[in-house]
């Protein structure tokens, strides 16, 4: 399918043409159509398919259609994200994708000043971008009317549930007509997005996508057994490999991150975290240093790396395994963006063993075992399990950018078929 196809505005298809947006992608040509003849939408797909522009086009095409530009704006489409940059990044679609329009966009989020925000909100927003917390206090202190809402949207709902904004998305939802057009966007489907979702939309049109192809196809995915204490010398091992020049490093908690970047920093490798509690600006600079490639290194959080859009990213390092198998899946997708290819390690100890499990049941394939680096485990790596019958036999794959530093033992991290993570 075309985008010419999709009966977007001649000013929408030259801002996708001008984004080099060849053909739309799976969830754009799913749910588009629906979104733009006014259905509610409840949309199954991660970070990296294209979600932002399923939902943005089909709003900002509405927007313009039926546009007031005379007399004060009103917001007329309101996005919840769950964290700041993902804000941030939503919005700044909304704006390239309008550029031809006279749509304006106001980003909202906290650990940042209000004032140029409530500024923005003042000289007049169609579209309003924000998380949560902030977009209350500002409805509370009489800065929001959402009262003209006209498009509702949830982006990453899961994500907004797993921090804990089920009241305040709520909340936000009281203030917004009944009568409105909501589109749902979330990476799984857990009973709990089930209930919030039937109570906010309206006979919505399900459309599910399958991750980005790049987390199965084109990521090389390995797995080093090493124990806790030797995970900090596996990672400055593995980061001697001069040609990794933009490395992203999960850590599962706060304290986590930070102690990884200070221990990194000891041995003279230059790193930078971001985490919750690090404040606006230093996230900014972190994620800015590592996008220009001024930092080679970045450790952080689930939540902070929540839309984190960084081209060419040469590694992911799960420097601890995440509890929940999705979560790998959203962070390996970090790397390999943009159709190239990319490598994923995990460092596996005894104790995320199960992590490791539950990661290979979901994605339905094994991990390349990595069995000759120098910090091996002393425990014998668990045996290699047929996976609900799905394994293929072969890999064809070629070799990691990490070749040399970790060398895998065996070829036996091959694809097992087609991944589904909807069921
Ligand atoms: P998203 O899932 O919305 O975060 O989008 C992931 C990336 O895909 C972003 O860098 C977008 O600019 C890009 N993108 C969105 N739609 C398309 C498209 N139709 N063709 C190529 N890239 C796209």
């Amino acid at each position: 399918m075309r985008f010419d196809e999709l009966s977007l505005s001649a000013a929408l298809l030259r801002a996708v043409a001008a984004e080099g947006y060849d053909k739309p992608t799976p969830i754009q040509e799913m749910a588009i159509p629906p979104a733009l003849a006014g259905k509610d939408v409840l949309g199954c797909a991660q970070t990296g398919t294209g979600k932002t522009a399923a939902f943005a086009l089909p709003i900002l095409q509405k927007l313009s259609a039926t546009g007031e530009t005379r007399g004060r704006r009103r917001i007329r489409a309101l996005v919840l994200t769950p964290t700041r940059e993902l804000a941030a990044q939503v919005a700044d679609n909304f704006v390239r994708y309008g550029a031809q329009t006279t749509l304006r966009t106001v980003v909202i989020f906290g650990g940042v000043s209000q004032v140029p925000q409530v500024e923005g909100l003042k000289r007049g927003a169609d579209v309003v971008v924000a998380t949560p917390g902030r977009l209350l206090d500002l409805i509370q202190q009489g800065y929001v009317e959402l009262g003209g809402v006209e498009v509702f949207v949830l982006d990453e709902a899961d994500r907004m549930l797993d921090m804990g904004f089920i009241h305040d998305i709520r909340k936000v939802a009281s203030h917004v007509p009944r009568k409105r057009q909501t589109l749902f966007f979330s990476a799984t489907l857990p009973e709990d997005i089930r209930v919030l979702a039937s109570d906010l939309l309206y006979d919505p049109i399900r459309v599910a996508v399958d991750p980005p192809a790049s987390t199965v196809e084109l990521i090389e995915q390995a797995v080093c057994f090493v124990e806790k204490g030797d995970k900090l010398n596996l990672l400055k091992h593995l980061l001697s490999v001069p040609e990794l020049r933009r490395v992203l490093v999960f850590a599962r908690t706060k304290h986590g991150s930070d102690k990884v970047v200070k221990l990194l920093k000891r041995d003279g490798v230059g790193a930078l975290a971001i985490h919750g509690n690090k404040s606006q600006g230093a996230r900014t600079r972190a994620l800015d240093g590592f996008k220009a490639g001024d930092t080679r290194i970045l450790v952080a959080t689930d939540i902070a790396a929540r839309g984190l859009d960084v081209e060419d990213i040469d590694l992911v390092v799960n420097f601890d395994l995440p509890h929940e198998p999705e979560v790998y899946v959203h962070r390996i997708g970090r790397t390999g963006r943009a159709g190239g290819r990319g490598t994923a390690i995990s460092f596996c100890a005894q104790e995320e063993r199960d992590d490791l499990a539950a990661i290979e049941r979901l994605i339905a394939m094994h991990l390349i075992r990595v069995s000759d680096h120098p910090h091996r485990s002393p425990i014998p790596p668990p045996p290699v399990t047929t996976l609900k019958g799905r394994e293929k036999p072969g890999s064809g794959r070629t070799p990691a950018p990490t070749e040399g530093a970790v060398r895998r033992s065996s070829d036996r991290g091959h694809r097992r078929g087609p991944r589904r993570t909807h069921r």
